[in-house]
């Protein structure tokens, strides 16, 4: 049986003309969490579709609050958004950023080495908190990163 992320391809529906006209092969799967939906056969081949729906809300809900099933998603956006300002040039924040030639710290190129570092000398994330750096010029690097309030940050910047 054919299985794309959560979902299990259970038979082929009949195909659908979509409204550019091309011809889409529809699915119709079991997603883990229970649910049974169509999907377009192509959506799971190309890896955009992974499940009904559940998983975009689980990642959602986990990074709001709960953190007990993945205690750390909300590590892994700061890490996702720090690469991204620092490494992805088509990113907004880029220019203020890599942009400005401000870096990641190597190691932490690896997510889990960031995480690690992370949780073993700042600690978790208090509430209302983001990662600041104490040197708005510096790189992402251990002596350069901690927790900071919004405040506290923008005060940061206009020194
Ligand atoms: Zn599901």
């Amino acid at each position: 049986m054919e299985k794309y992320g959560r979902l299990k391809v259970l038979s082929f529906e009949s195909d659908i003309i979509d409204k550019s006209g091309y011809k889409r092969k529809i699915v119709k799967c079991s997603c883990e969490c229970g649910n049974i939906k169509t999907f377009r056969y192509g959506d799971l081949r190309s890896g955009r579709t992974k499940s009904c729906g559940c998983l975009c809300k689980e990642i959602v809900t986990k990074h709001d609050d709960g953190r007990k099933e993945r205690p750390h998603y909300y590590l892994h956006q700061t890490w996702y958004s720090m690469m991204k300002r620092c490494y992805n040039i088509k990113s907004k924040p880029y220019k203020d950023y890599g942009g400005r030639g401000i870096k990641v710290y190597q190691e932490w190129h690896d997510y889990e080495n960031f995480k690690k570092w992370i949780l073993q000398n700042l600690g978790e994330r208090p509430k209302d908190y983001s990662l600041d750096r104490t040197n708005n010029d510096g790189n992402y690097e251990p002596i350069n990163v901690r927790w900071a309030t919004k405040l506290e940050q923008s005060k940061n910047r206009r020194k």
